[in-house]
């Protein structure tokens, strides 16, 4: 296989390209079945085997307790926005930790089925720092908390998942961990829920990951659509309505690439020296900068600015030339970000480190 240029895009971003060719080779016809994965029933033996493995491995990679189940969905990050409200809320109130644009737009679609409350929020740093949980006001009468642990966009990322209990709460914690699932161990003993769009570090765009705790499951207002209602969805094997079969057989094929990889915390291990790697280089520059936080900052998402915003366009068209791919920054925060999901190789990086170094000396 020829090399492919580094993609450093936030998402859809850069699978494995060892996961697109086993799709390529099994494009025509999966396992001698004469068929090709689209073009199987969903009910069928062969995709049975495929949704199943793709389950177990996935269980086994995020060490996922038996009281959790495992829903393969649809309708992204956005859709769960409103699906868990509809869920789990009981038209009730609900907290929201505001610490990015992902975490404001869970918290302004909620209020359209919840009292949607905000806890804290870190918008008076602009997003570049994380609010303490000491400082969280959690009602009573909260039925859960949402948490977005990877705010894509601004770059901010909770280490270390919060602990309700200890801040005197029961409500059940829910985290949209769209953007660094599978980067990292996931502690669920401090966890209710967890969704996440596919798209950035599991597979393709179309498939949306919720992993509930079964407690959570059953109390969906009637307004909740039935393909939507984590019961009935939990019910039927993620097969009440036809699931996206494609997505689920590519995540499958990647979830068996994070095995042969040696696992999440050998995935965490790398994302830690890709990061630091990175983050270095830009600390120790006066021509680049990060504005994060140092505790703060995301270990898959790294905002970056140029000194002199004017060299944008330039900087972006030699990366480009380089085969350094999708590094302009989301409108809404402007500069630079590169993302470096578990596809993204530590060479990437270093090729990222040294286009920076050589721009930085052309540019002087
Ligand atoms: C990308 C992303 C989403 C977006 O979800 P869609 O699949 O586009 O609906 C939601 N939350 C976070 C944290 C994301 O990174």
């Amino acid at each position: 296989m020829t090399a492919r240029p580094y993609n450093f895009s936030a998402g859809p971003a850069a699978m494995p390209a060892e996961v697109l060719e086993i799709a390529a080779g099994e494009m025509l016809d999966w396992h001698g079945t004469g068929m090709s994965v689209m073009e199987m029933s969903h009910r069928g033996k062969a995709f049975g085997e495929i949704i199943a493995r793709a389950e177990a491995d996935l269980r086994s990679l995020l060490a996922i307790p038996a009281q959790f189940k495992v829903l393969f969905m649809q309708g992204g990050g956005l859709g769960e926005n409103a699906i868990v409200p509809l869920n789990l809320s009981r038209g009730g109130a609900v907290d929201f930790v505001i610490s990015g644009s992902w975490s404001q737009k869970s918290h302004k679609e909620a209020g359209r089925y919840a009292q949607a409350r905000v806890a804290a929020s870190n918008a008076d740093t602009k997003h570049t720092t994380l609010p303490a949980p000491a400082s969280w006001a959690i009602g009573g009468d909260a039925q859960y908390v949402h948490l977005c642990s990877n705010e894509t966009i601004h770059g901010v990322e909770f280490h270390e998942l919060p602990d309700l209990k200890a801040l005197g709460s029961d409500a059940p914690l829910v985290i949209d961990f769209s953007s660094h699932v599978a980067s990292r161990p996931v502690d669920w003993s401090r966890v209710g829920l967890a969704f996440g769009g596919a798209q950035k570090n599991l597979g393709p765009a179309g498939l949306t990951l919720v992993v509930v705790r079964e407690d959570l499951l059953g109390h969906a207002l009637p307004i909740c659509p039935s393909a939507f209602n984590y019961q009935t969805v939990a019910d039927n094997g993620s097969m009440y309505n036809t699931p996206p079969t494609y997505a689920i057989y590519l995540a499958g094929l990647t979830f068996q690439w994070l095995q042969r990889q040696g696992g999440i915390a050998e995935m965490e291990r790398r994302n830690i020296a890709k990061a630091a790697l990175l983050y270095d280089f830009i600390d120790r520059s006066a021509f680049y900068e990060n504005r994060v936080a140092p505790e703060a900052r995301s270990r898959m998402n790294i905002p970056f600015f140029l000194q002199d915003e004017s060299r944008n366009e330039a900087f972006l068209a030699g990366a480009q030339a380089r085969g350094l791919l999708q590094l302009k920054g989301h409108k809404s925060v402007g500069g630079m970000r590169a993302s470096l999901y578990n596809a993204m190789p530590i060479e990437g990086v270093r090729a990222l480190v040294d286009y920076m170094q050589q721009f930085e000396k052309e540019m002087a």
